[in-house]
């Protein structure tokens, strides 16, 4: 039996596969290519190229395949975009994951851990957050992810597919050994942004808005180490396959950073000077945003080893300068 990773040749999912595949396990890879790089799969992945909105594509999959579990990554999840083009993220996000869930309902595939967001929460009242904070998304991309958590409730009532919906609050760094790691076009995440000023692909960083009430008026962000992140992952198939029941967890690490406070630690893990500029606001940006992770931490015994901005740092550091061009095209926009 095998693991399907859906957008399993983007940042966050190349790291699932490799982890997966280093753990032993059998691995198959959907991704349609559009954000993802074909350089970051992994050889030993069985890889198809298409789209979770075609759902013959899906079929067929299933039919040469004999899929245990899916881990859903294939998404849009760019919060400035998703205000400019918000269709565009409910035909990916909650149309996509709507005909895979049908096609999981015909191939009797009984387990979905799905990457969530943050964003669901929106502008919090009470941080860190937990689980039971009300969901009330300020950008399009949260509601895409809130939409399709509701999907897969109501697809378990009737089908019975069991889900962990996971939501990620900031996910940075790279692979420990540097082989993969992150590489976004257009870039808009902080941290790659910090580190390609570093390396002078940029000429200076513009920190979105310093009139936030944060201590030093910048936005805070939870940042988890994308290996930990996996991790969660896997915990969460073993927790769904022992049968535990479907649910919700955070993953972050409990603690918040300001923009400011990442870009210092860059400057000392680089020993670059990292220019920095103020900029306005970003449209959609929540002022705080920490996790509480003690749920994941209780249930799927999730014990976040790497995270810390330290480590974060020098292992996205490590990346981006061993692949300075990223996965090899050369527009830094
Ligand atoms: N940010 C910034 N300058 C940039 C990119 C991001 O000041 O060039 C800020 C952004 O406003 C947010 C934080 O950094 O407060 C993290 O942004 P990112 O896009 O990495 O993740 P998000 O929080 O949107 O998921």
């Amino acid at each position: 039996m095998s693991i399907l990773i859906l957008g399993g040749a983007g940042y966050i999912g190349s790291h699932a596969v490799h982890q997966l595949i280093d753990q032993g396990e059998q691995v198959v890879v959907i991704d349609n290519l559009e954000t993802g790089h074909r350089a970051a799969l992994h050889p030993q992945a069985n890889f198809y190229e298409g789209d979770i909105r075609d759902i013959e594509f899906l079929r067929s999959v299933f039919a040469k395949e004999s899929i245990e579990a899916i881990i859903h990554f294939a998404a849009n999840s760019l919060v400035g975009e998703s205000m400019e083009k918000p269709l565009k993220y409910f035909d990916n996000n909650v149309y996509g994951t709507q005909v895979l869930l049908q096609a999981m309902v015909e191939a009797e595939v009984k387990y979905i851990i799905f990457s969530s967001t943050a964003a669901t929460y929106g502008e919090p009242q009470d941080v860190p957050i937990k689980e039971t904070a009300p969901t009330d998304p300020t950008n399009t991309y949260g509601e895409t992810k809130l939409t399709m958590e509701k999907m897969m409730k109501w697809t378990e009532k009737a089908h019975g597919i069991k889900y962990v919906s996971l939501r990620y609050f900031n996910v940075a760094g790279a692979k420990e050994s540097s082989e993969i790691g992150e590489d976004h076009r257009p870039e808009s995440h902080l941290v790659p942004i910090i580190l390609q000023t570093a390396l002078g692909q940029r000429e200076f960083i513009t920190i979105f808005g310093e009139d936030y009430n944060t201590s030093d008026g910048t936005c805070v962000r939870d940042y988890v180490h994308v290996e930990d992140l996996i991790d969660a992952h896997i915990l969460a198939i073993k927790y769904l396959k022992s049968g535990g029941d479907s649910d919700v967890f955070n993953l972050g690490s409990n603690k918040g950073f300001s923009v400011r406070e990442m870009i210092n630690t860059a400057r000392k893990t680089t020993g670059k000077v990292i220019p920095a500029k103020i900029g306005e606001r970003r449209i959609g940006d929540s002022s705080t945003l920490i996790a509480s992770s003690e749920k994941a931490k209780r249930i799927l015994g999730w014990d976040p080893k790497k995270t810390s901005i330290s480590k974060i740092f020098e292992d996205a550091w490590n990346w981006h300068s061993s692949h300075p061009l990223g996965y090899g095209r050369k527009d830094f926009s």
